[in-house]
């Protein structure tokens, strides 16, 4: 006999399995393999980072920028 909490296990996870693949197609493409400022070559390791789109010294001046702008 199935348990009800065994039922509801599942439909939980179902729900959770569900949720997150929404989520990941709602996502932006992530990572490059170049640099979208300069065109250089993003260092693998960083570019598995969440929205490593810049090589570092772009992603640099990028965030200097942006402390700029919000002062
Ligand atoms: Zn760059």
């Amino acid at each position: 006999m199935t348990d009800i909490a065994d039922v509801a296990n599942d439909i939980t996870e179902h729900q959770i399995k569900v949720a997150l693949a929404n989520h990941q197609a709602n996502q932006p493409k992530r990572g490059g393999i170049y640099c979208d400022d300069c065109g250089e070559a993003i260092p693998p390791l960083r570019a598995t980072l969440v929205n490593a789109i810049r090589c570092i010294e772009c992603q640099r001046a990028f965030e200097a920028k942006a402390r700029l702008r919000g002062k």
